[in-house]
This record gives C-alpha cells, sequence and structure tokens, in this order.
C-alpha cells in the first residue's frame, strides 16, 4: 500500500522479478558502504559489493545480476576496464565516474552503459538511488515499439531492453492496434511515422479513440528531413517526438520523462479515488463505478455498513481513537474483499459500502454475515485498552431494469431497520418479510438519507 507520503515501503515496488541483485564495484570501502546502505534500503534491490575487477570476475562468474553499478577507475583496472567484463556478462551498467561530463559521455554512447552518473556533491548518492529505482520499476512498465523496418526496431528494442522495460514489437500499424487490444498493460508506444499500412500519425489518432494520455503514452519517431513532421504527430495526440538519428541521451530522457509523467498522473488518480484516512475507495470513486441513475446489473448486490454507536467511542475515547477504529473497520473490509468482484468504499463519516458483482441476494446476506461477525470478534488496540466494535448492514440484491441509487436506498433503508431492532444484524430481503421490504421508487440524482442521518 501506499502510504500518503510518496514514500513507497519496500514490498510496494510492482511486478519485480524476484531477483533484483545489484553489483556495486567500487573500491573507496566508505562509498561503497553508504551506496550498499541507501539502495537496500530504499530500493527492491539486493547489493553485493567488489573492490576490483578481479573480484567482480568472480562474482559475475557466480550469479546473474539484474544491474551492475561501477565506477571506471579500479586499482587493477585503471582505464575502464570493468565495462568490457561488465558488457561480456550483458550485464546493464550505470557507471559512477569522477571524471568529467563530457568524457562521460563519451564512453557512455560507446559502450552503451545504461547511464552514467558523475560524482559531484553530496546529491551524488540519490541520483544514484534514483536511478536504480527508475530502472527497477521498469521491468513493470511494458512498451511497444512499432516499426516496418527491422533494423529500427530492433535499435530501439535493444535500448528499451537495456533499460529493464518490457519490450513488444510490431511490424505495422495493424499489428500495433491488434497487440494493444490483446495487451492492456502497455503504457508506452513508440511508433515510426512511415509505415506501409498506415502512418504513425493515422496510428496516433486511432489510438487516442480509445486511449488517453494519461493511461498511455506515445512518442513519434522519425528519420525524415520534414520538420513539420512533429508538430503533426503531437497534433495528432503523441505525447512527444524524436528524429533519427537519435543522441542516444535525449531519447533516454524523453522516454523517462513520460513514464514519470505517466507514474505521478498514477498516483494522483490512486489519491483522487482514496479515502484519505482509511485508503478504501472513496465515495467519489463508488459512485464513479456505479452511476445512480443508470440500472445495474440484475445478479449483483450492495450493501451500506454503519458503526454502531459510533459517536460514543468518540466520546468515550477522544476523535484519534475513533479514527482508529475507522482504520482497522476498512482493514477488515480490505482483507475480505480482495476478491475482484467486490468493491469496498467509506462513503463518509462511518458509514461503508460494499458492491458485490455475481453475488445472489443468499450469497450477499452471507458474506455480510461474515464481514458483520468478523468485524465484532476484532479487537482494536487503543493507547491504553482493546475495545471492539459492531456494524449493522443492509443488503440488497439487484433488481431488474431498477436504478442503483434507488437499490443503495433500499438497502440504507434496511440498515435503518437493522438499527432499529437492536443493531449489529444483518437485514436483507432473506431475513424481512416481504411486505416489509423497501421498494425502490422514482429515479432521482442521488442517495437519499435515512431520517435522523447525515
Ligand atoms: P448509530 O448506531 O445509530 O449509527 O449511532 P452512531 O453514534 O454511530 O451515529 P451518529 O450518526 O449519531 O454518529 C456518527 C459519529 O461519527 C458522529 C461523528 O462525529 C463521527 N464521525 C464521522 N466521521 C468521523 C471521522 O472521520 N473520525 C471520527 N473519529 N469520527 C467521525
Ligand atoms: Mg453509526
Ligand atoms: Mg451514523
Amino acid at each position: 500500500m501506499n502510504d500518503g507520503t510518496g514514500n513507497r515501503p519496500h514490498s510496494d515496488f510492482p511486478n519485480l522479478q524476484s531477483s533484483n541483485d545489484i553489483l556495486i564495484v567500487e573500491d573507496s570501502a566508505a562509498l561503497s558502504a553508504l551506496l550498499r546502505q541507501r539502495l537496500e534500503r530504499e530500493t527492491a534491490g539486493r547489493t553485493f559489493c567488489c573492490a576490483s575487477l578481479e573480484q567482480a570476475r568472480t562474482l559475475l562468474a557466480g550469479q546473474k545480476f539484474t544491474l551492475a553499478l561501477t565506477g571506471l577507475n579500479l586499482p587493477d583496472a585503471p582505464n575502464g576496464e570493468i565495462l568490457a567484463l561488465l558488457a561480456e556478462y550483458a550485464v546493464p551498467t550505470i557507471v559512477f565516474t569522477a571524471t568529467s561530463e563530457a568524457d562521460a559521455t563519451i564512453r557512455y554512447s560507446e559502450r552503451k552503459i545504461i547511464d552514467y552518473i558523475v560524482k559531484s556533491d553530496n546529491t551524488t548518492v540519490d541520483t544514484v538511488v534514483r536511478t536504480v529505482n527508475r530502472i527497477l520499476t521498469n521491468s513493470a512498465f511494458s512498451v511497444l515499439v512499432v516499426d516496418d523496418a527491422r533494423w529500427a526496431r530492433s535499435g530501439l528494442v535493444e535500448i528499451m531492453q537495456r533499460q529493464n522495460f518490457r519490450v513488444l514489437e510490431a511490424l505495422s500499424g495493424k499489428e500495433a492496434l491488434d497487440m494493444l487490444a490483446d495487451n492492456p498493460s502497455i503504457e508506452l508506444v513508440i511508433t515510426d511515422y512511415n509505415m506501409p499500412d498506415m502512418n504513425g500519425h493515422e496510428l496516433t489518432r486511432r489510438i487516442r479513440a480509445t486511449r488517453p494520455s494519461d493511461e498511455l503514452r506515445i512518442i513519434g519517431v522519425s528519420s525524415s528531413s520534414d520538420r513539420g513532421l512533429s508538430a503533426s504527430f503531437l497534433k495528432a495526440g503523441a505525447s512527444d517526438f524524436i528524429y533519427r538519428p537519435f543522441v542516444p541521451e535525449e531519447l533516454q530522457c524523453r522516454i523517462d520523462n513520460n513514464v514519470e509523467t505517466l507514474t505521478q498522473l498514477k498516483r494522483l488518480r490512486y489519491l483522487a479515488e482514496r479515502d484519505h484516512l482509511t485508503g478504501l475507495a472513496n465515495r467519489r470513486f463508488f459512485f464513479e463505478k456505479n452511476p445512480p441513475l443508470e440500472p445495474a446489473p440484475a445478479n449483483d448486490a450492495v450493501a451500506i455498513l454503519d458503526i454502531d454507536h459510533f459517536k460514543s467511542v468518540n466520546d468515550t475515547y477522544g476523535h484519534e481513537a475513533g479514527d482508529q477504529v475507522l482504520k482497522r473497520l476498512a482493514s477488515t473490509l480490505r482483507e475480505m474483499t480482495v476478491d475482484k468482484r467486490y468493491l469496498a468504499a467509506r462513503l463518509g463519516g462511518e458509514e461503508f459500502a460494499i458492491y458485490m458483482k455475481d453475488t445472489n441476494a443468499f450469497q450477499a446476506h452471507s458474506f455480510c454475515e461474515q464481514v458483520r461477525s468478523r468485524v465484532q470478534a476484532t479487537s482494536i488496540p487503543l493507547q491504553d485498552k482493546d475495545i471492539s466494535v459492531t456494524i449493522s448492514i443492509g443488503v440488497m440484491e439487484m433488481e431488474e431494469r431498477e436504478t442503483f441509487g434507488n437499490q443503495l436506498n433500499a438497502a440504507d433503508q434496511l440498515l435503518y431497520m437493522a438499527k432499529m431492532n437492536g443493531r449489529n444484524r444483518v437485514y436483507s430481503s432473506l431475513t424481512i418479510p416481504e411486505a416489509l421490504i423497501p421498494q425502490p421508487h422514482e429515479p432521482h440524482n442521488s442517495v437519499t438519507r435515512r431520517p435522523g442521518t447525515r
């Protein structure tokens, strides 16, 4: 889970291969120890350190590394010989160098290393950590390279693979569209302009018909001398454009910028959809997924949950304790709704909802009964004692052609009845005599409240 601060704990690195072994080749013991400490703490990588070419050779022979971090001048290899060794073992390499930037740039293009970092001030280690994190998280990112010319495609594919991206290839616009339809996880398309079946503009326009730029980035590429091409690519919906031949660093920076933009947009979207206290889906997200004015599918069900006498928790133990109770209830709901069919949300205050897809009345009722009893059995540690709370639940299975808002209202009425009849209980069509089941009424804009509630 995100902790809301932008810092991610180790377990949150998406989709990483099981081993993320990083080789550090550095003869300064102090720097090596610092790098090791920071990388172990702030990335998903496991570090292995050595101080010479010979030691590196031994380590490389014994295991596979996801990535290497190396200085250029080692006691037994003063002229960057380590790069040839790392290339021999095909280990993507980040160079950590004290030499001038220009010098490093030349080596960068020659040796095809993934990045270089010039040792300068005390932000250098931060840069290393950021770069390593970028390379490791790239493995969760799928890129589609579209070009009819094999040489052009394979050059790009090689660059992207070296950056640890998952790379797919398409030889034509049509193939690209098919692959995008089959692989919704693709988040970046790099496309050539000149292709026989459809040009890059047309492909970009067609992709944009279904995939907006906050979901998928498109970078246009061409070796044409027509300087107007970049503007027309951008107008067609591309996020960026690069002329061939590439300056390798420019290409990398543009790709990184696009990946970073997308990551930030994803994070903003994630935050906009979450309740800030509990991390559950918020009211807005819940109603975006289930529009109140639209009919809900007949095989689904919905429940409204409300904590019993929550006001007295606040009154007795304080507002902080009340927040603890809300968070604990949210964790229980999260644990119990990992099944993709379920969506748990905090609608506001101490009121929560669970949407249940493909769940009939009986299943919905018995699931809610499990939730109720689990909540009752959960002890919540407060500062000086443990407490527990109970919840009341109203459950409705969807009826054909009825709007979701009305169904939710009906669930709310059942919840009200559960409160009236003693609380800590689940009310649904299974527990209430037919005549008493709340009937959904006229469609309206929002969910109405039962009397006496917010
Ligand atoms: P009932 O069993 O009928 O539901 O009684 P109740 O006390 O739970 O219901 P009531 O609606 O009277 O009180 C709800 C309380 O929830 C009042 C409000 O201060 C508190 N509350 C709402 N949001 C939060 C929150 O984010 N944190 C805390 N600590 N309290 C909250
Ligand atoms: Mg309550
Ligand atoms: Mg209430």
